[in-house]
């Protein structure tokens, strides 16, 4: 039987994991083919919160570079992490994954708000916990909210699901031939060397509270597993290598 490496983790999935090929919207199909993904990690026993993103709806920054106030485009921002939230919940529930969608802007009668100490609750029953609406603060990301709650619920993981690369790279692989697959790296190291990893608020939150990350493709089926069981797939950063 395989035993997990992780009791408890935060699986982070980008708003474009939910998309189809164009990158934009939601594909039932594929959210369907991700929560299959996380059921199998459910049925290993492990603790699993999600931290879904937006950008496959709405960026922040896209709206202020066409002269929007930041703030009010980062609240859509956020509500758009909501509808993927929703999405994922109802294809969890079809495949009798028991869920609960925490928003950390109060919207009662669409999602629970986020309450530490319920999630954790939750988890324990094995539900599992989506959370959305970000932090419920404008200037962040999902990044930062999946570091953020992975300290708070005392994760021992981040799995960091990348639909368009398979972990982090010297260089962006699709236009540098040169570019070097890391199978491991310290936050220093990502932060010294600005990779694209995530964005340097979450860097260095997961830093400073000793957070482990794994970067990995979601393209390949059974990758979330894999992640979980430990298996090599993908960049481990850590604290110190
Ligand atoms: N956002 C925010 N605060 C947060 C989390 C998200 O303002 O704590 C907004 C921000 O505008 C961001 C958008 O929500 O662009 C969608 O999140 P993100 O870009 O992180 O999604 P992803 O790139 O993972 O799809």
């Amino acid at each position: 039987m395989s035993v997990p490496k992780y009791k408890r983790i935060v699986l982070k999935l980008s708003g474009e994991a939910m998309a189809g090929g164009q990158g934009f919207g939601l594909s039932p199909e594929i959210i369907k083919s991700v929560a299959a993904q996380v059921k199998e990690i459910v049925d290993l026993g492990v603790e699993v919160a999600v931290v879904v993103g937006g950008g496959n709806i709405w960026r922040g920054k896209v709206g202020s570079e066409m002269g929007m106030d930041r703030a009010t485009a980062d609240y859509m921002g956020m509500l758009a992490t909501v509808m993927n939230s929703l999405a994922l919940q109802d294809s969890l529930e079809k495949q009798d994954v028991e869920t609960r969608v925490l928003s950390s802007i109060e919207m009662r009668q669409v999602a629970e708000p986020y309450i530490r100490r319920r999630a954790i609750r939750h988890l324990e029953k094995k539900r599992v916990v989506i959370f959305s609406a970000g932090t419920g603060n404008p200037y962040f990301s999902t990044d930062t909210t999946a570091a953020l709650r992975a300290a708070e619920i005392e994760a021992d993981v981040i799995l960091m699901a990348k639909n368009n690369v398979d972990g982090v790279y010297s260089a962006d692989p699709k236009t540098d031939i040169e570019a070097v697959k890391y199978d491991e790296l310290s936050y220093f190291d990502v932060i010294q060397q600005g990779l694209q990893v995530m964005d340097s608020t979450a860097s260095t939150l997961c830093m400073d509270n000793d957070i482990p990350l794994v970067v990995f493709s979601i393209m390949e089926k059974g990758n979330i597993k894999r992640a979980v069981l430990g298996e090599k797939i993908g960049t481990v950063v850590r604290r110190t290598l």
